[in-house]
């Protein structure tokens, strides 16, 4: 479904990625883990058009959407949840999922959003209430659904645990996991890298702006220096 091939990506004169593939499948969930700093959410970034791809290719179902604006890769069906979630503070809950329905002119809004509504029952109480004033588990939440209110077939969550509680962070992983049991396919990068290899079927372990290691979730929980560098065993 996705597929990106020797991307590069700068900021001003610095590379920070370089030259890295990888590619995502129909109904996959893919993690992408490594340390602060080692490019995981550059990529994100340039997969959504929100930095520019220096060079390489980026294509989605087969269509070119290397260096594509946002809204056209959105409407391409690619949906970003981002970090630190980026709620729009003072709309309600409901007006947020509103917005993330924006590409869409279908009559199904309203249903998909009573289903929204129904996944994740602490919306519906906070429905009126200004985003700013949800807490960080409930911001995260509105954050999944706004992103699922676009009808994305690859959903992008980017750090969606960052900075929750232990017991807020299993409720993201259980979402996580009945969002890929409706059908979508799941692009994660996670500082927890136990949960994401653990929701992964696949995952790649980047360093320094490379991709130094692949494969399954289960291989990469077994491999001696992924288990003692990034899950603490
Ligand atoms: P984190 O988990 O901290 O987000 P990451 O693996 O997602 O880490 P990136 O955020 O992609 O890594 O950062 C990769 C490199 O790019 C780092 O050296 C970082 O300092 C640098 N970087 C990220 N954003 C910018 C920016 N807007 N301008 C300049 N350098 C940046």
């Amino acid at each position: 479904m996705l597929t990106v091939s020797d991307l590069h990506v700068s900021y001003g004169p610095i590379e920070v990625i370089h030259g890295i593939s990888l590619e995502v499948k129909e109904g996959e969930c893919v993690a992408l883990i490594g340390a602060n700093g080692a490019g995981k959410s550059s990529t994100l970034r340039a997969i959504c058009g929100l930095v520019p791809a220096h060079s390489g290719q980026i294509t989605f179902d087969g269509q070119d959407i290397t260096n594509k604006s946002g809204h056209t890769i959105v409407r391409a069906g690619i949906t970003m949840c981002p970090e630190g979630r980026q709620v729009f503070p003072r709309m309600s809950t409901l007006q947020n999922l509103a917005m993330g329905a924006y590409t869409r002119s279908d009559a199904d809004q309203a249903s998909d959003l009573e289903d929204m509504l129904d996944m994740f029952p602490v919306l519906r109480e906070r429905a009126k209430q200004a985003a700013g004033t949800l807490s960080g588990g409930e911001q995260e939440m509105l954050a999944i659904a706004r992103a699922l209110m676009a009808r994305p077939r690859l959903c992008i969550f980017d750090e969606p645990s960052l900075g929750l509680a232990p017991k807020i962070v299993a409720d993201v992983g259980a979402t996580i996991e009945k969002i890929k049991s409706l059908g979508k396919t799941i692009l994660l990068v996670e500082q927890n890298s136990a949960m994401a290899l653990r929701l992964a079927d696949r995952a790649y372990l980047f360093e320094a702006g490379e991709i130094v290691l692949s494969g399954t979730g289960a291989e990469l929980q077994s491999h001696p220096e992924v288990a003692k560098a990034y899950l603490g065993h």
